[in-house]
């Protein structure tokens, strides 16, 4: 029996499981202090009310004969698929089929698990800082080598450039906006040029929109279908982790037009033979979680949830800018992305942080290695404690 050597070459990820090593043990050699976590990648608010009754009506059906479901459809029931296909898509302008949206338990299986329909002789390009997700999961693939990464510097507005005409053109194209780590957004026009190039050299993008749900401005698009062209170049991810707090859920969707023809094969029939082959759906009880986000009451609820988080993200945001740090994100995104003193590494800096202000924060250098110099810090917390955290940085590295 041999291993699958592509998981040789990933390379360990120390990112949280140091932050939470080194919080702990700053913790135990200093019981007295008051630490904060603005590192948290993970709602903290419970389910709404619209959710939560649903889930509990969808329990006791579960418990009688004439109305329990055993397997569900694997790309998901209609009756949400449905209300998908209504609220993120029609609503927007965008006209899609029923057939090209496949429920999952979450973005993260979707994102690696969508390697699978393509040749592993494919090149591949990554921004860098990034969603650790998509280079591992390509490693496994075996594109170890395969993998372009993409520069997102403050230069750049932390977004990829567009490659030039005469490169040779990546065959696929991870983009994410609103971005993890840095909490960039993408406007019309720049996602425009990503899907022209993409179709000029029949590239297939891979947009994960899992942060969708804090874009306000309605000049800013929350899918890529927003833009012309996008149905016969982009595969698009979705969550209700973030959205509507289903982390502990899980439930998520991938959109897979039929537009989408690569090689004489349309990829929505892979995925679907992907799917009814390893996936075999998502529960029934969740579903209707997930259907209930679209009830007024459950979009109203919803918002609360999210303009709350937005709230901490803009007022950690305008704090450290006070505290004299330039910082970029918290618009749009739950992440502010904070640009660290000349002098300090992201991994000092966490630590210097940790012990003179008691806060936690995640090491950009994590992301990648265009992260070394930032920190990631989030609006996931209460607002208390965010304020808190906030005075504290403004006492300590305010002027
Ligand atoms: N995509 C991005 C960019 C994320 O940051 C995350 C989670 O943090 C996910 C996808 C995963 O979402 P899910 O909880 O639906 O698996």
């Amino acid at each position: 029996m041999k291993i699958n050597k592509n998981f040789l070459d990933l390379e360990e990820s120390y990112l949280f499981s140091t932050v939470n090593k080194k919080t702990r043990e700053f913790i135990a050699s200093h019981p007295e202090a008051d630490v904060i976590k603005l590192s948290i990648g993970d709602v903290t608010k419970p389910l709404c009310p619209a959710v939560i009754d649903a889930m509990h009506k969808a329990v006791d059906e579960m418990a009688d004969e004439k109305t329990f479901r055993g397997y569900p459809p694997e790309q998901g029931y209609d009756f949400v698929r449905q209300k998908i296909l209504e609220n993120d898509y029609l609503a927007r302008g965008i006209d899609l089929q029923l057939d090209e949206i496949f429920l999952s338990d979450g973005a993260k299986s979707d994102c690696g698990n969508i390697g699978d329909i393509f040749a592993a002789d494919n090149t591949v390009a990554i921004c860098d800082p990034v969603y650790p997700v998509y280079i591992d999961t390509n490693i496994m693939n075996g594109r170890k080598d395969k993998i372009m990464l993409m520069n997102c510097t403050e230069e750049t507005g932390f977004l990829p450039e567009v490659p030039a005409a005469a490169s040779k053109a990546p065959d696929i194209i991870y983009l994410c906006f609103p971005n993890n780590p840095t909490g960039a957004v993408a406007s019309m026009e720049y996602l425009k040029k990503w899907v022209d190039y993409a179709n000029a050299h029949h590239s297939l993008i891979l947009y994960d929109s899992a942060y969708e749900a804090f874009i306000t401005d309605p000049a800013i698009p929350k899918s890529i279908y927003e833009i012309d062209g996008a149905k016969t170049c982009a595969i698009e991810l979705r969550s209700f982790s973030k959205t509507a707090g289903f982390t502990g859920v899980r439930c998520g969707y991938t959109v897979v037009p039929h537009k989408l023809v690569f090689d004489g094969t349309e990829l929505n029939k892979l995925w679907f033979r992907r799917q009814s082959t390893k996936f075999n759906g998502v529960s029934y009880i969740t579903q209707k979680a997930a259907e209930a986000v679209y009830s007024a009451e459950g979009q109203k609820q919803i918002q609360q949830n999210l303009s709350f988080y937005r709230e901490n993200a803009k007022l950690i945001f305008e704090g450290v800018k006070a505290a004299g740090f330039k910082a970029f994100g918290g618009e749009h995104s739950p992440y502010v992305w904070l640009k660290i003193p000349q002098g300090f590494t992201s991994w000092s800096f966490f630590d210097e942080l940790l012990a003179k202000c008691n806060v936690v924060g995640t090491p950009g250098s994590g992301f990648g290695k265009m992260g070394e110099g930032y920190l990631r810090l989030t609006g996931f917390g209460s607002r208390e404690r965010t304020i808190e955290a906030i005075e504290r940085i403004k006492k300590t590295f305010g002027k």
